[in-house]
């Protein structure tokens, strides 16, 4: 009896543990000329509040994020998009109380842009970096980002088009750390089988609602056999329901070697939390640098849309240098989160447009532009009224 119950238990945890559903990737991905276009993984987006306008949290953040909040405003302006921001201000050492704020606008709305808030190393342990706190409390489970070689940049790999899956809930991010005896830290990192299926299904529903060939899962299982194991092993089960896309492995450090020497091999790719943040800076720089690839985090609820890097860039703060292609292309895919694909569609060619003409490069690519300047010959770029 008791060795019928233990089963009855383990089947009801299994159960408990899977998936209830899978948000597939819609609408925009087969959107004509939507190249750049990431799927919202929502079933419905919020719906349009009075008068067909759309109210989203504005999380301005730190460094150049206030700057380029301001151009993103700008520019929705001129292209008439029916988006109202509500304003929602979080530092680095703001009081726990402002980030809950945050959370609470976000939670009205159903989706924000943001700016990366700096997570200062020198504050206590107890100090939780402020957007892992906004990415967990939401349960924004998958980050995407798409690294695509862009018009008029240079680059020493040309034919880029990675789609990259991160889990963004746990992992090496799950601000487990202790001191066990002095000079002896112990930091875990999660990895549980629901939240590995979870990111797969993710991943193979954006390849198959993007028409991809395969999906690349990157893992450590050799040294981490157990975490990373069972992270290799749930891609593994849910790849055998994708049965057209291909399905293989890779180390996480050979991994980083074949994309700095052969980027193109990759199509989808998906892995935990700290390898996706490691791969999206790499290949982030190998179509051009953090100013450049736009990024979105979705959960079943909630969406936040940020730049893919989550760079602060504190250093070129309001020097009117700083490249903002990235963010506006971030807010591209919020429009089409919010199904605007009209004016999503509208500015991300302006500013593919705009970026095609090395005038208005900023110095991060190579040019002697400024931001106004880009975000001015963008303006331009936009259909007269
Ligand atoms: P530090 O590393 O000293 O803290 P930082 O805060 O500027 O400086 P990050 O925010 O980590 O550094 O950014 C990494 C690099 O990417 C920096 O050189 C920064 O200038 C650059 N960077 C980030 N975003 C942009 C952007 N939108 N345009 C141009 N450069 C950018």
């Amino acid at each position: 009896m008791a060795a019928a119950l233990t089963a009855v238990q383990r089947r009801v945890m299994r159960a408990a543990l899977r998936p209830r559903a899978v948000w597939l990737p819609q609408a925009g991905i087969s959107h004509a000329a939507e190249k750049l276009h990431l799927p919202p993984q929502r079933s419905i987006p919020p719906p349009a509040k009075y008068g067909g306008r759309h109210t989203v949290t504005l999380i301005p953040g730190d460094g150049i994020g206030p700057e380029l909040m301001l151009h993103v405003k700008e520019v929705f302006r001129h292209a008439c998009v029916p988006v109202d921001f509500e304003e929602v201000r979080v530092s680095s050492e703001a009081p726990e109380e402002d980030v809950q704020n945050a959370i609470t606008a976000i939670r009205r709305n159903g989706v924000a842009l943001k700016g990366n808030i700096e997570t200062n190393h020198n504050l206590p342990p107890s100090h939780k970096s402020r957007n892992n706190l906004i990415r967990t409390s939401l349960d924004l489970y998958a980050n995407v980002i798409h690294c695509r070689s862009l018009p008029g940049v240079e680059t020493r790999h040309r034919d880029i088009d990675i789609l990259i899956v991160r889990e963004n809930t746990e992992g090496e991010y799950s601000s487990l750390e202790h001191e066990s005896v002095a000079g002896v830290v112990e930091s875990l990192k999660i990895i549980t089988a629901g939240r590995s299926r979870r990111i797969a299904h993710y991943a193979f529903g954006l390849a198959r609602a993007a028409a991809r060939r395969s999906v690349t899962a990157v893992h450590k299982a050799n040294i981490m056999k157990l975490g990373d194991g069972l992270f290799l092993q749930c891609c593994r089960e849910v790849a055998a329901e994708y049965p057209e896309i291909t399905f293989r492995s890779m180390i996480v450090d050979n991994t980083t070697m074949q994309l700095v020497s052969r980027p193109q091999q990759f199509d989808v790719m998906v892995m935990p939390n700290l390898y996706g943040n490691i791969v999206n800076n790499v290949c982030a720089g190998l179509v051009g640098g953090p100013g450049l690839v736009p990024g979105a985090n979705y959960g079943h609820d909630y969406a936040v849309f940020e730049t893919a890097t989550r760079n602060t860039g504190k250093s070129i703060a309001n020097r009117n240098i700083a490249n903002p292609t990235a963010a506006l292309l971030a807010a591209c895919m919020m429009l089409d989160h919010l199904r605007l694909h009209g004016h999503a569609s509208t500015i991300r060619q302006a500013v593919l447009a705009s970026l095609d003409d090395p005038r208005t490069h900023t110095p991060d690519i190579g040019g002697q532009g400024t931001t106004s300047g880009a975000v001015q010959s963008i303006i331009g770029h936009l259909p007269r009224g």
